[in-house]
């Protein structure tokens, strides 16, 4: 089934691994298409069964309760991206010889191509912030764009929709890259490279190969970050990547720029990549005040979105104008308010050690409010890193211990409050604590560095609660 377009699906045998929200609109489609779809399902709860219902009312064969067998005559497997590739499946899958699409492989090989060019954002933080950066300049430009992929906008309904685009903000998973074998983008950024998710890819080199799979390809600019020289470095990928010819290599760093690099200059963005008066050797862009929020971290997701858009042929203008018409999403280093001259910043969606740590990195004197669930993260390095602009530290949720125990390793000055709950009120409690160690001048932040089920829905619920506790103890002063 080579090639990049597959026109004849009739006939064809296709395996789809996993109802949910992208294995019901692949079997649609793939059915509508012709094609004799079987949907197989580890679970057969409720869900599942009602799901499978209304499948097998349009004539897609469902079987649930069992996702390790491969069904006879497959001639594809069509995956949604969370499945481990070493599960039975997939092995007798690749015995048989036959390919293994993800959903975003799947979108691509339908027609994505022919949709609209791709701007590809991967990284392990700052994807989402990024693609609706660049969303924003795109549109900024006067293009019709939207931000696509793992941001929650299905790419199989997009590249098949009626509406037409001039080109895609896309952002992609480890996991969605790991299944995409044949997905070329125009340009593509890798944001940075911390452990994550390395129980699903087996080890962090396979976890940035998987990442560096966004290079494969590219046309115009392959961007990578000149300050994360962690090994593999994002420049190590870009040199692993197979390109097309002419395919420029354009670095971002919070630093001076050097020659095919974006960067900062006395809080100005500036373009030493893509210089269209051959005069200058250098462009502006924006100014950082032009950024919410002007944290470190998020001047890089800046720079990363500049650079895919100039490669795009952007305009120095719209990227300032969509700079400044971006505004982030709820929960990313959201200022909930002041109080008593103490600022309160929820960064509920700090949900790993590497956000966490761009978080802390934001601010000077800081009460930390942190702790959840760690799914086997280490905290030495983040609290060393810190441990100079912690003015206390509040501890909450199920894995609080291992934080504490950084702290005492590394900040043993650091006044520590550590409760002992994990319900969800007590995150009032966490508040009215932090608010007891903090100053005037001194900013409390919400940076979990852990996920947060183990007291809430999500991060989001998280977030929620502590922007609530905030304002009961504000309007309780005032
Ligand atoms: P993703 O989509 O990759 O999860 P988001 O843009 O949603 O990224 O940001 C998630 C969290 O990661 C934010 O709350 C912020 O604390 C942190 N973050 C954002 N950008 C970066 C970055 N470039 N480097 C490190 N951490 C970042």
């Amino acid at each position: 089934m080579g090639g990049r377009q597959v026109t004849d699906w009739q006939g064809k045998h296709v395996t789809v691994a996993g109802l949910g929200v992208s294995g019901i609109p692949a079997a649609k489609v793939l059915h509508g298409l012709g094609a004799a779809v079987t949907v197989v399902n580890d679970g057969d709860d409720e869900r599942a069964r009602a799901q499978a219902a209304e499948l097998e009312a349009l004539g897609i064969t469902v079987r649930l309760g069992d996702g390790a067998t491969l069904p006879e005559g497959t001639d594809l497997v069509v995956t949604a991206p969370g499945w481990k590739p070493d599960k039975p499946l997939f092995t007798a899958a690749r015995e048989a010889g036959l390919e293994i699409w993800g959903d975003v492989e799947l979108a691509w090989r339908l027609r994505g191509p022919d949709a609209a060019p791709w701007l590809a954002v991967t990284g392990t933080n700052g994807k989402t912030t990024t693609v609706q950066m660049l969303a924003s300049i795109l549109r900024a430009a006067g293009l019709r764009t939207a931000a696509v992929g793992n941001i929650g906008v299905s790419l199989l309904d997009v590249v098949l929709g009626d509406e037409q685009y001039d080109v895609l903000a896309v952002e992609l998973s480890s996991y969605q890259l790991h299944w995409a074998p044949s997905l070329r983008a125009h340009s593509a950024a890798v944001l940075n490279l911390a452990p994550d998710h390395l129980d699903w890819h087996g080890s962090m080199e396979a976890y940035a190969k998987d990442k560096g799979r966004v290079y494969e390809g590219n046309r115009v600019a392959c961007v990578y970050n000149v300050d994360a020289t962690d090994k593999p470095s994002t420049e190590d990928l870009v040199r692993e990547a197979d390109v097309e010819e002419g395919c420029r290599a354009i670095g971002f760093t919070l630093g001076t720029p050097g020659p095919s690099q974006l960067g900062v200059v006395d809080g100005i963005l500036v373009d030493r990549a893509f210089v269209e008066n051959r005069q200058k050797n250098a462009q502006e862009l924006a100014e950082v005040s032009d950024i919410d929020p002007p944290a470190p971290h998020n001047v890089a997701n800046a720079l990363a979105a500049a650079a895919l858009a100039r490669a795009f042929g952007v305009p120095a203008k719209a990227v300032r104008d969509g700079l400044r018409a971006f505004t982030p999403d709820a929960h990313r280093i959201a200022h909930v308010a002041d109080v008593d001259g103490v600022t309160y910043i929820d960064d509920s969606k700090a949900t790993n050690t590497h956000a966490a740590q761009a978080s802390l990195a934001a601010y000077e004197s800081i009460v930390w409010i942190a702790g959840g669930l760690a799914k086997g993260a280490t905290f030495d390095e983040l609290v060393a890193g810190a441990a100079k602009r912690l003015k206390g530290v509040v501890l909450i949720g199920a894995d609080r211990a291992l934080i504490r125990e950084a702290l005492a390793r590394h900040a043993p000055e650091v006044p520590v409050v550590d409760l002992d709950r994990t319900d969800t009120g007590a995150m009032l409690a966490a508040v009215r604590e932090a608010r007891a160690l903090a100053q005037a001048g001194d900013t409390v932040l919400l940076a979990p560095a852990c996920a947060s089920m183990d007291m809430f829905v999500n991060y989001n619920r998280r977030g929620e609660a502590f922007a609530e506790a905030v304002r009961e103890l504000a309007s309780a002063d005032g």
